[in-house]
C-alpha cells in the first residue's frame, strides 16, 4: 500500500509540475503581447509608414507574437508584416472579451492569409497574433497528459491539449483535494490573483502513469533547474517574507553594485560604467529584471535608485575624476525623472564628489512612457544641467522612433536581442541596419548592448565605427574590487 502511495504522489507530483510550467507558459505568451500592446499604443499616426516602422521592431523582438496589426472600426488596417493593406479587412467576432478589455479569438483563421490558423488578441487599436507554435512541446510528447487552458471562471477556453474537452476546472478543484487511489488524476492551479486571467485544469490519464516511475524523477529533475530558476522565483518573491527581505536589503543597504565597462568599439577605449544593481536573497542571485520591478510596484523604486546612484558615485568617483571623460551610468525610472527630490540628490552627489554632470548618464528604462510630457522636459532640464540620457534596450519597449527627435537623447542602447540576431537571422541584421542608420540620421550617438563576440563585433563596426560597445566580450558586470585599470 505504501508504495502505492508513494507513486501515485509522484505522479500528481509530475502532474503539478506539467501544469506549472504550461502555466508559466501561458503567462510568458501573455505578457509578451500585453507588452507588445502596451508598447505600440498611443504612437503617432496609426499606420503611417513610422507607424509600421515601429511595430516591425517590435515584432522583431517578439518570441511568440507572429504580427501585430492596428484596426479602426472592427477592421484590420496594417501590420508588421503585411504593412499597411490597400484596402482594410474585416474581423471576424471575437469568441470572447475579458474583463479587462482584452478580445480573443481562438483558432481564428487568420485574415489576411486563410492557410494562417492561431489565437488573436486585441485592445483598444492593436490587434496580436500569437504563432501558431507558440504552444509547442505542451503537453509533453507521450506523457498521456491531456490540458485545457482556461479563464478563472472557467467560462472561456484559450487551448486545449490532447482529449481534454470534458475537463472542468470546479471538478478538478473538487477532485484534487481528495483523490484518493483513483487511477484517473487530475490537477489544477491559476495564475496568481492579479495577472493574467489564465489557469490550467490537466489529467493524467489512468492507462499512461502505470509506465513510468523513472521517467518520473527525470521530470521532477527538469521541473526543479528549468522551473525553480525562472518563474517560480517571481513567484517566490510575491509571498510575503521575500518582499519583507527584498525591503530590508534596499533600505538597509544590502543591494550590491556591479559595473560593467562600455568601450568605443573602433579603439576599445573605455567610454564608461554601467551601475546594475544584484541582490543575494537566502544565498541565490535575483536578477534584476525580477527585484527591480518588484521594487518598483513595493513603492521602493526610488530607494532603490538612490542606492544605486549614490554607490556608484562613491565607488567610481575617482576614476571620473583622474579621467573626466569617462562617465557612469544608471538605470532610472520615469518616476525618478519626476522626483525632483531624486535630481537634488543626484546633483548633490555629484558636487560631492568633486564631479561633473557631463561624468553621470542616465538610463532611461524600458517602460518609461517618453510620449509623457513631464518626463520629456525633464529629460531636456538633466540635458540642460550637463547630464547624459540613454534610451536602454532600444527596439523593445516603448522606444517610439516618432519620439527620438523630440527627445534629444544623448544614445541610444540597442537592446541586446538585436546583437543576438547579427548573422543569424537576415532580419535580426536589418533591424540592426535600420537601427544605425536612425541614430545616423537623427545625430543620436549609438551603443549597442549585448556584443558577445568578435563576429559581432566587427559587423557592428564596419557599419557604424563610432558606436560605443557593451557585453561580454568587452567585460562582463563585477564588482569595484573586480574592475581591472585599463
Ligand atoms: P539593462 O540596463 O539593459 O542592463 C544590461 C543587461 O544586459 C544586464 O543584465 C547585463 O548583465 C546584461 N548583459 C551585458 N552584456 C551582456 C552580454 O554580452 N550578453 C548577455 N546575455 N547579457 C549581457 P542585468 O544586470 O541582469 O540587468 C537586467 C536589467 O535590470 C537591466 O537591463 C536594467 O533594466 C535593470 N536594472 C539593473 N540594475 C538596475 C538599477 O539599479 N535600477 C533600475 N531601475 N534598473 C536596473
Ligand atoms: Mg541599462
Ligand atoms: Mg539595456
Amino acid at each position: 500500500m505504501a508504495g502505492r502511495h508513494i507513486e501515485l504522489g509522484q505522479v500528481d507530483d509530475e502532474l503539478a509540475g506539467h501544469n506549472a510550467r504550461l502555466l508559466a507558459h501561458a503567462l510568458r505568451v501573455a505578457q509578451e503581447g500585453n507588452r507588445l500592446i502596451a508598447a505600440a499604443a498611443d504612437r503617432g499616426v496609426p499606420c503611417s509608414e513610422a507607424d509600421v516602422a515601429t511595430l516591425r521592431v517590435l515584432l522583431f523582438n517578439a518570441t511568440y507574437i507572429r504580427d501585430i496589426g492596428r484596426t479602426l472600426g472592427g477592421m484590420l488596417r496594417c501590420s508588421a508584416a503585411w504593412g499597411r493593406l490597400p484596402q482594410p479587412l474585416l474581423l471576424p467576432p471575437p469568441a470572447f472579451t475579458l474583463a479587462n478589455g482584452r478580445q480573443l479569438w481562438v483558432g481564428a483563421t487568420n485574415i489576411v492569409d486563410s492557410r494562417i490558423v492561431g489565437d488573436m488578441v486585441a485592445y483598444r487599436d492593436l490587434i496580436v497574433f500569437t504563432a501558431p507554435d507558440a504552444f509547442d512541446g505542451f503537453p509533453e510528447p507521450g506523457s498521456g497528459i491531456d490540458a485545457k487552458l482556461l479563464t478563472r471562471d472557467g467560462a472561456h477556453v484559450y487551448r486545449l491539449f490532447g482529449r481534454a474537452n470534458d475537463l472542468d476546472l470546479d471538478l478538478a478543484r473538487e477532485a484534487s483535494a481528495d483523490q484518493g487511489f483513483a487511477p484517473e488524476r487530475r490537477a489544477w492551479a491559476c495564475a496568481p490573483e492579479g495577472g493574467p486571467d489564465v489557469c490550467v485544469v490537466s489529467r493524467l490519464r489512468s492507462d499512461a502513469w502505470f509506465q513510468f516511475p523513472a521517467r518520473v524523477l527525470s521530470v521532477a529533475g527538469a521541473l526543479a533547474l528549468a522551473f525553480l530558476a525562472g518563474l517560480c522565483v517571481l513567484w517566490r518573491l510575491h509571498a510575503g517574507s521575500a518582499k519583507t527581505e527584498l525591503r530590508k536589503a534596499i533600505l538597509g543597504g544590502d543591494i550590491q553594485v556591479h559595473y560593467q565597462p562600455l568601450r568605443q568599439l573602433a579603439t576599445r577605449r573605455l567610454a564608461g560604467f554601467e551601475a546594475l544593481a544584484r541582490w543575494r536573497a537566502r544565498g541565490q542571485d535575483v536578477s534584476p529584471s525580477l527585484f527591480v520591478p518588484l521594487a518598483e510596484a513595493m513603492g521602493l523604486g526610488r530607494a532603490l535608485s538612490r542606492r544605486v546612484t549614490s554607490q556608484a558615485l562613491r565607488d567610481l568617483h575617482q576614476r571620473l575624476r583622474d579621467n573626466p571623460e569617462l562617465y557612469i551610468s544608471i538605470n532610472v525610472s520615469a518616476a525618478d525623472l519626476k522626483d525632483a527630490g531624486y535630481r537634488n540628490f543626484l546633483m548633490d552627489a555629484v558636487n560631492e564628489h568633486g564631479l561633473t554632470p557631463a561624468n553621470v548618464a542616465l538610463e532611461i528604462t524600458e517602460g518609461t512612457p517618453l510620449s509623457d510630457g513631464h518626463v520629456l522636459s525633464m529629460v531636456k532640464t538633466l540635458r540642460g544641467k550637463g547630464f547624459k540620457v540613454f534610451i536602454d534596450d532600444f527596439g523593445t519597449g516603448h522606444s517610439n522612433l516618432n519620439y527620438l527627435a523630440e527627445l534629444q537623447a544623448d544614445a541610444i542602447k540597442l537592446d541586446r536581442s538585436f546583437t543576438g540576431a547579427i548573422g543569424a537571422e537576415d532580419a535580426g541584421t536589418l533591424i540592426v541596419d535600420h537601427v544605425i542608420n536612425i541614430s545616423r540620421e537623427l545625430g543620436i550617438s549609438l551603443i549597442i548592448e549585448g556584443i558577445e563576440t568578435e563576429e559581432q563585433a566587427s559587423y557592428l563596426l564596419a557599419r557604424q565605427p563610432a558606436a560605443v560597445g557593451q557585453g561580454w566580450l568587452f567585460g562582463r558586470p563585477v564588482p569595484l574590487s573586480e574592475i581591472v585599470a585599463d
